[in-house]
């Protein structure tokens, strides 16, 4: 079942998502290549949301064990922090929920650590651009597969790959909703977009194949041929005017 939310329920929500869009910026100005462990992130990140009057949507998630899911180089999500040290040229996404006054915001972001391969720009870019063409697709009248269909074709357009296990998600006072935002498939696919509805689309792009394996810890979900991966993720709101991106800080 998918909840409509009111004008008042959605700006609730944009003040989660300025939580959780100011927690991935104070979080990526805190790393120092060869210094700062994923788990130092995790703790800076608790600590910010915490600071808001918010609290982590993903600590103890189905038994998640911290408040951020940071995932390094062919680790494509839910990376668990650790003592790991992030080295120069890595890439790390940064995946983070906000929870307040009843809802939800979440989104990610993938940061290059200090200097990165010309290639591997190249796919933080593409995976960010894929995202805002599947934003664009957001409107109402257009069904839920125009936006997977969107990401797909730029993405594979670009040489790139689509991971299919894992989609995006309906979002409000639950953390996961309906609908499910897949970010491939055909256009006519999935439910009508309605004003009202509030979704993450979280691209989740490989250099190499789609495919991926889940670690034995039960959560580190990696691109089956070690291939880089990254992730862009935005809460988004649908209205008369179009998408509205719930998940940005405010304006200065
Ligand atoms: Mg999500």
């Amino acid at each position: 079942m998918i909840f409509l939310k009111r004008q008042d329920e959605i700006a609730l929500m944009r003040e989660s998502g300025r939580i959780v869009a100011e927690a991935l910026r104070v979080m990526a100005a805190a790393i120092v290549p060869g210094k700062t462990t994923t788990k130092e992130l995790d703790e800076i990140g608790e600590a910010y949301i915490r600071s808001q009057g918010a609290t982590p949507s993903f600590k103890n998630y189905r038994g998640f064990p911290a408040s951020v899911c940071i995932s390094v180089n062919d680790e494509v999500v839910h990376g668990i922090p650790s003592d790991r040290v992030l080295e120069e040229g890595d890439i790390v996404s940064l995946d983070v929920g906000a929870f307040k006054d009843g809802f939800h915001g979440d989104g990610a972001w993938t940061y290059p650590v200090g200097r990165i391969s010309e290639e591997a720009q190249r796919l933080l870019n593409v995976t960010r651009e894929s995202l805002m063409q599947g934003i664009a697709q957001c409107r109402e009248s257009r069904k839920i597969g125009a936006i997977g269909h969107a990401v797909q074709t730029y993405v594979e357009s670009n040489g790139y790959s689509v991971v299919r296990d894992l989609t995006g998600h309906g979002i409000g006072r639950n953390l996961h909703e309906d609908p499910s935002v897949p970010n491939f498939g055909k256009k006519g696919a999935g439910p009508a977009i309605k004003r009202g509805m509030t979704f993450c689309v979280e691209p989740m792009v490989n250099a190499g194949t789609w495919k991926v394996k889940t670690l034995s810890d039960g959560w580190t979900v990696v691109t089956a041929d070690g291939s880089l991966s990254a992730h862009f993720e935005h809460t988004i709101a649908v209205t008369e005017d179009g998408p509205m991106v719930l998940t940005l800080p405010n304006e200065a």
